[in-house]
C-alpha cells in the first residue's frame, strides 16, 4: 500500500468510524443472528490475490456490524463500561503507525518516557500516594488488563514471601497462600493458578453482608491460621469497586493488617478508580498508601480504548527483583547505566506497544476538568436511575450505589427479576447484566458511555417499570 493509498482508504475508515458512532444509539445493542452467522459470511478461505481495499467497507456493514454487541451504544448498561473516544482513538492510530516495539528503554525512548510521565499524570490526577511516582520510589507502567496487573502482583507478592528461593525454584513444597473477599475478582483466582498457588492456596475472605466490603477480622483471623499451619500468605487483594456492586474494602485496616503479616497488600480498583479524578468521590481511596500496588483500568470509565490497565507499584525495585531475566541478546549500555526504565521488567511480555500515546491524547484532549465531568455525568445519572427505583415499591435496590452503578431487583424474586432481565434485553434498545447478592438474583445497569443522557435513563426506567406491570400483576 502506498502512502497516497493509505491516505485515501484511512480517511474513508475514519469518517466510517464518524459514521458509526453517530449512528451507533439506533441500532440495537445486541446481534439476534445465532452463533456462526458472522463466520459464515465470510468466504471459505483468504484471497490468491491481494483484493484491494474494494468491498472492504461494505463488508464491514454487511459482515461485521450484524454481528456486533455495540459496547458503544447510548444503552449498553451491560458489565462495566469499556468506552473509547475520538482522542484515543487517533492515538492508537499513531502509536500503529510508529509501530515501535517498547520493550527496552533503547527500544523505544519516547515509548518509554511518554508512558512513565503519563502514568505520573494520571497518579496525580487521581491524587494517587507520592510512593506511587517514578520520582519517588515506585512508577507506574500499562498492563493489558487488570487481570495482567493481579498476576504481576502476585508474582512481586510471591518474591517477597518466598525471596531468592521462590525465583529459583518456584513454589516448591511450601504453600503460599492469596487473600481476597467473596466479591474478589475471578482473576485474582486466575493469578494464582498461573503463578502456581492454585485454588487451595486462594481464601475467599467474608464480606460485611450489606456493605458487601471485606471484613478485615475475617482476613486476620485467615492469615493467622495459615501461618500457625506453616503456610506463607503472599499478597492480599483488596478491591475498590467489586465488580458484583462496586463495593469498597475498608483500605486502612486491611492494609494495617498486611503490614503486620509483612504480606503485599494489592489494590483492585479496576472500574471504580477513575472516579478518584474527582475530590468527592476519593473517600474511596482512603487508605491507599498502605498498598504496593494498585491499578485501574482507563479502559472502563475514562475514555480510553481497550487494552489500557494502570498499574503502580510503591517500590520499582521489588517488582523488577521479581520478574527480571537478562539474556545476551538484550544487553545495552543504557540498561547497564541503571538511568532507564525498561518496561519489559513490569510485566509478563517481552514487547510492548506505544500505549501511552492514546492516554496522552485523552488527557490532553479532555484535561482534568472534561473528565471529571464524565465521571459526574455517570454518577448523576446512576444515582437518578436509582431513585426511580428506589421510589416504586414493587422494586429494592440491592447493594449500596456510590458510583455509576446501580444493583436491584423486583421484590417478588428470582424468577420475575430474571424474567424482566431477559425481556428488557429482547427490546434491543438496552443492555444490562446480572449477579447474584446474598444469594439473590439481582440486575445491574452499569453507566459509563459519553453518549448516555437523562433520555436513556428515563427511556430505560419506563421500560423496566412497564415490563414490571406485566410480571407482577
Ligand atoms: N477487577 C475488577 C474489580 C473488575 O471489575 C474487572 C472487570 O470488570 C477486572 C478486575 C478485570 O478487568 P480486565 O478486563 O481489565 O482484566
Amino acid at each position: 500500500m502506498t502512502a497516497d493509498e493509505f491516505r485515501r482508504h484511512g480517511h474513508d475508515l475514519v469518517d466510517w468510524v464518524a459514521d458509526y458512532w453517530e449512528s451507533v444509539g439506533s441500532l440495537p445493542v445486541r446481534p439476534t443472528d445465532p452463533p456462526g452467522a458472522v463466520a459464515a459470511r465470510l468466504p471459505a478461505g483468504p484471497p490468491d490475490e491481494g483484493d484491494g481495499f474494494a468491498g472492504l467497507r461494505a463488508d464491514l456493514d454487511e459482515v461485521v456490524l450484524p454481528g456486533m454487541t455495540h459496547w458503544q451504544h447510548p444503552g449498553f448498561f451491560a458489565y462495566f463500561p469499556a468506552n473509547t473516544s475520538g482522542p484515543s482513538v487517533l492515538g492508537d492510530l499513531v502509536g500503529a503507525g510508529l509501530g515501535v516495539q517498547g520493550m527496552l528503554w533503547a527500544t523505544g525512548p519516547a515509548a518509554t518516557e511518554v508512558e512513565t510521565v503519563m502514568l505520573d499524570w494520571l497518579a496525580e490526577l487521581l491524587d494517587l500516594p507520592a510512593r506511587f511516582r517514578s520520582t519517588s520510589t515506585g512508577g507506574g507502567v500499562i498492563q493489558d488488563s487488570a487481570s495482567s496487573a493481579a498476576l504481576v502482583a502476585t508474582l512481586a507478592g510471591l518474591h517477597r514471601a518466598g525471596g531468592g528461593a521462590w525465583r529459583t525454584s518456584g513454589i516448591g513444597d511450601t504453600r503460599y497462600t492469596v487473600y481476597t473477599s467473596t466479591q474478589g475478582h475471578s482473576s485474582i483466582e486466575k493469578a494464582a493458578r498461573i503463578a502456581g498457588i492454585g485454588d487451595a492456596g486462594v481464601r475467599q475472605i467474608e464480606v460485611d453482608p450489606a456493605s458487601l466490603a471485606m471484613r478485615p477480622e475475617a482476613l486476620r483471623a485467615a492469615l493467622a491460621a495459615d501461618v500457625a499451619a506453616g503456610a506463607r500468605p503472599a499478597v492480599v487483594v483488596a478491591t475498590i469497586g467489586t465488580t458484583s456492586t462496586t463495593a469498597v474494602d475498608p483500605l486502612a485496616e486491611i492494609g494495617r493488617i498486611c503490614q503486620e503479616f509483612g504480606v503485599w497488600l494489592h489494590v483492585d480498583a479496576a472500574y471504580a478508580g477513575a472516579a478518584a479524578v474527582c475530590p468527592e468521590l476519593r473517600w474511596s481511596h482512603a487508605g491507599l498508601e498502605y498498598a504496593d500496588s494498585y491499578c485501574f483500568d482507563p479502559h472502563k470509565w475514562l475514555l480510553t480504548g481497550f487494552d489500557c490497565d494502570a498499574f503502580w507499584v510503591a517500590d520499582r525495585e521489588a517488582l523488577v527483583a521479581a520478574l527480571t531475566v537478562m539474556p545476551e541478546y538484550l544487553r545495552n549500555v543504557a540498561t547497564e547505566s541503571g538511568a532507564v526504565i525498561d518496561y519489559r521488567d513490569w510485566g509478563v511480555p517481552l514487547g510492548r506497544r506505544f500505549r501511552s500515546l492514546k492516554l496522552w491524547f485523552v488527557l490532553r484532549w479532555y484535561g482534568a476538568a472534561g473528565l471529571r465531568d464524565h465521571i459526574r455525568s455517570g454518577v448523576a445519572l446512576a444515582q437518578r436511575f436509582a431513585a426511580n427505583v428506589a421510589a416504586d415499591d414493587r422494586f429494592e435496590i440491592a447493594a449500596p450505589h456510590p458510583f455509576s452503578l446501580v444493583c436491584f431487583r423486583l421484590k417478588a424474586g428470582d424468577a420475575a427479576s430474571e424474567a424482566l432481565l431477559a425481556r428488557v434485553n429482547a427490546t434491543g434498545r438496552f443492555y444490562l447484566t446480572h449477579t447474584r447478592v446474598n444469594g439473590d438474583y439481582v440486575l445491574r445497569l452499569a453507566v459509563g458511555s459519553p453518549q448516555t443522557t437523562e433520555l436513556h435513563l428515563d427511556d430505560a426506567w419506563s421500560l423496566i417499570s412497564t415490563t414490571a406491570d406485566d410480571l407482577v400483576r
